[in-house]
């Protein structure tokens, strides 16, 4: 994978395997100890875990990276135990020659692009596996997806392991996987500071996601608005105008009226401790996973004060 002339090509240098990786951190850390960069207040290492199949939603934390790190690693790992048997593990988007043009032209140092024998050697029933508190996962899209926040966790474990990076930047589009990591992040003492990254969107509202090229036309015209409601039920709520439960069951109600819509969740929570709220009050997270046809979309808005 890793050929020269890919190198000078795009200047990414795109590493395979666990040995090179930890090769490449070495000669960081090696070359940060005899310069004066710490001093300077930038972090070292920036790390930005993906699945592939880029758009603007990575490309903002990568750029995030870019602006706060020296060294800017991105993975692409397509990763199977957060699949659950049924799910779109064999379908899901595969774009490696875009992402690396992406990455070239945001100025990634690294992308990280391991196969699966080489992130799972000994095959996934062998593998040693973390396991997120149940008052995290079982709920919300853990209801949904068995056995996802696991594979998760324990996929992010093992890259934060081998990359070690100062700092590790997710989307707030995933807001029940960012608190899965920062709470396995706290809860192991692993040295690193995770950064959410506030959800991009299209022009209509419609939150990108690699999965929204599987909608069809109609319902992609139509996707657009599970922000709406959620941004009704967020305003709704927090002026007084609506009870939040009111407010969110009407949100149900509506979704759940549309043909082809199923609604799996429509929740508002506590955005720091993911706790179920019943009366609005920042912060507060309301957070939706849907069917539009067979693509599952989720999405969520937040009142941060
Ligand atoms: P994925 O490739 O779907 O695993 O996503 C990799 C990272 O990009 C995760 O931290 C996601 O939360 C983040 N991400 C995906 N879509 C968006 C988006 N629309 N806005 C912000 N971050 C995103």
């Amino acid at each position: 994978m890793k050929t020269p002339s890919q190198e000078t090509r795009t200047g990414v240098n795109v590493i395979t395997t666990v040995a090179d990786l930890k090769q490449w951190r070495m000669a960081v850390r090696n070359a940060q100890a005899s310069s004066n960069s710490a001093r300077k207040g930038q972090a070292t290492v920036g790390f930005v875990p993906t699945m592939g199949a880029l758009h603007e939603g990575h490309m903002t934390l990568i750029r995030k990276a870019r602006q706060e790190c020296e060294k800017v690693i991105v993975s692409i790992f397509v990763n199977p135990i957060q699949f659950a048997p049924n799910e779109d593990l064999s379908k899901y988007p595969r774009t490696f020659e875009q992402d690396l043009a992406l990455c070239s032209e945001a100025g990634v140092d690294v992308i990280y692009h391991p196969s699966v024998e080489e992130m799972y050697p000994r095959g996934q029933d062998e593998l040693t596996k973390i396991i997120p508190p149940e008052s995290i996962i079982n709920r919300l899209c853990g209801l949904f997806r068995p056995g996802h926040f696991v594979g998760v966790a324990t996929v992010v474990g093992k890259l934060l392991n081998m990359v070690e990076p100062d700092i590790s930047y997710f989307g707030e589009k995933d807001f029940q996987q960012l608190a899965v990591v920062k709470r396995m992040v706290q809860d192991l003492d692993m040295p690193v500071k995770i950064v959410g990254v506030p959800t991009v969107r299209d022009r209509d509202g419609l939150a990108l996601s690699s999965r929204n090229v599987y909608l069809s036309k109609e319902l992609r015209e139509l996707a657009p608005i599970l922000n709406k409601i959620l941004c009704e039920i967020l305003e709704q709520s927090l002026s007084g105008k609506t009870r939040l439960v009111d407010a969110l069951e009407k949100g149900r109600r509506e979704l759940a009226a549309l043909p082809a819509v199923t609604v799996q969740y429509l929740e508002a929570c506590d955005a720091d401790s993911l706790e179920a709220l019943t009366e609005a009050r920042a912060p507060m997270v309301v957070l939706v996973a849907a069917k539009f046809g067979d693509v599952r979309l989720i999405d969520n808005v937040i009142a941060w004060k």
